[in-house]
C-alpha cells in the first residue's frame, strides 16, 4: 500500500519518462503503427515496466480489482507489474489454440488491426470466476477490438470490469470511443493524437 501511494505521487514523472522513451526509441511505421520493440515489445525495460505497473495500481487500487487480465504476449509484462503492485493474480487471455477442451474455455473472435487477420481469444473458466472484479491492461489501444474481446470474455464469465489500463493509446484510431460506451474508467499513460515520420503529437 505504501508503494501504491508513493506511485500515485510519481505518476506524472512515470508518464513523462514513458513519453521520452517513445520519442527517443519508438519508430513510426506506415499504416499508423508505432514500433516500440526496444523497451516494451521485445527488449523490455523492466524498471520502466515496474513504474508503469505501479502507476496503474495507483490509479485503480480503489476499485479493488481481484485479478488483472491481459492478452498474450505484449500485454503480459506491464499487466504483470500492475498485478504485482496490486498483489492480485495475473490472468492471460490466449490467442493460440489451447490444449484444454473448448468446454473449459470462454472464447471470442477478435479482429487484429496490426496483423489484418482475426483470431480466437480464449481464457480458462478456472481463472476467470463469476463475480470477479477485473482490471484489463494492455500495451496498446488502437481499434479497441482486443479490449472489447477481453470484455466479452469477462461478460461470459459473469465477472465485472473494474477498469482498463493502457500503456500507449492512439487517439486518432477509434478504440477509445468504442470502450467509452462500457462506462468504466479508462486510464492511458501516453496518448498519441497524431504521428508520422516527422514526429509525434500528444493528446491532452
Ligand atoms: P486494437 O484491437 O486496439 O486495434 O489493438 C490492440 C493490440 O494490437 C495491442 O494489444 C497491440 O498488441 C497491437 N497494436 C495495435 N496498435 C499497435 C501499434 O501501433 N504498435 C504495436 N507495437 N502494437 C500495436
Amino acid at each position: 500500500m505504501k508503494e501504491i501511494i508513493f506511485a500515485a505521487t510519481r505518476s506524472d514523472t512515470i508518464i513523462a519518462e514513458l513519453k521520452r522513451r517513445i520519442l527517443e526509441n519508438g519508430a513510426v511505421l506506415p499504416g499508423g503503427v508505432l514500433r516500440v520493440d526496444s523497451f516494451l515489445n521485445q527488449q523490455i525495460d523492466m524498471k520502466l515496466m515496474r513504474d508503469i505497473g505501479a502507476a496503474f495500481a495507483a490509479r485503480f487500487h480503489l476499485f479493488h480489482p481481484d485479478i488483472v487480465l491481459t492478452i498474450e504476449s505484449s500485454g503480459i509484462v506491464p499487466a504483470g507489474q500492475a498485478a504485482l503492485a496490486l498483489e492480485v493474480p495475473l490472468v492471460i487471455c490466449k490467442k493460440q489454440a489451447s490444449r484444454i477442451t473448448q468446454a473449459e474455455l470462454y472464447e471470442t473472435n477478435v479482429q487484429s488491426f496490426t496483423k489484418g487477420t482475426s483470431y480466437e481469444l480464449s481464457v480458462s473458466k478456472a481463472f476467470l470466476m463469476p463475480g470477479a472484479r477485473v482490471l484489463f491492461i494492455d500495451d496498446f489501444l488502437a481499434m479497441g477490438e482486443a479490449a472489447l474481446g477481453a470484455c466479452r470474455l469477462i461478460e461470459q464469465a459473469g465477472a465485472s470490469l473494474a477498469g482498463i489500463g493502457i500503456v500507449i493509446e492512439k487517439t486518432f484510431q477509434p478504440g477509445r470511443s468504442k470502450l467509452d460506451s462500457l462506462g468504466r474508467p479508462i486510464f492511458s499513460l501516453a496518448r498519441i493524437s497524431s504521428m508520422s515520420e516527422a514526429g509525434i503529437t500528444w493528446a491532452e
